[in-house]
């Protein structure tokens, strides 16, 4: 059982937080961004930063080659899907993608949008964890908590107008 701290500070006990959250058990800030048969996207539950989307796939898995057919298909469709609506409805020029295959959780990966803000903490790979802890500890007010759940809110409206 694995203790995940919360943007809330609440500590959440779960298996895998993956499955905890495209299950529906955790419901993550600003609620699901676009939900397929295969995938779940929603915003990062720790660090709050606008606009970033975590891609995660429902079956508990980990290896990028583990995605069966049907899968990949969908999970190129919805990458790119929401980095076309990162850049219209909220302006975002560029996007971070990063996902490792140790993870506690499962397959997921992050689309970490690039900021301004961002370069004090330097530019690419090494300036992540720097940033993300930065939104962590420095963001975490309810001005942004705002921002962070209308830009969720942008997009999800955007991906479904899109599908429709
Ligand atoms: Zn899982």
């Amino acid at each position: 059982m694995g203790k995940i701290t919360l943007l809330s500070g609440e500590m959440a006990h779960v298996d895998c937080l993956s499955c905890a959250i495209t299950s529906g058990q955790i419901e993550p800030n600003g609620g699901v961004v676009v939900e397929t048969d295969y995938f779940h996207a929603h915003q990062d539950v720790a660090y709050p930063i606008k606009g970033l989307v975590i891609l995660a796939s429902k079956r508990h898995i980990h290896g990028f080659d583990e995605l069966k057919e049907h899968e990949k298909m969908d999970y190129i469709n919805l990458l790119t899907t929401i980095r076309k609506a990162q850049r219209e409805v909220l302006g975002i020029e560029y996007v971070y993608y990063f996902y490792n295959e140790d993870t506690t959780h499962h397959f997921h990966t992050w689309m970490v949008p690039r900021y301004e803000w961002m370069n004090g903490f330097g530019r690419s790979v090494e300036s992540l964890r720097p940033i993300l802890l930065h939104a962590r500890h420095k963001l975490n007010d309810e001005e942004n908590d705002k921002e962070v759940k209308e830009a969720i809110a942008l997009l999800r409206e955007s991906i479904k107008k899109r599908s429709l």
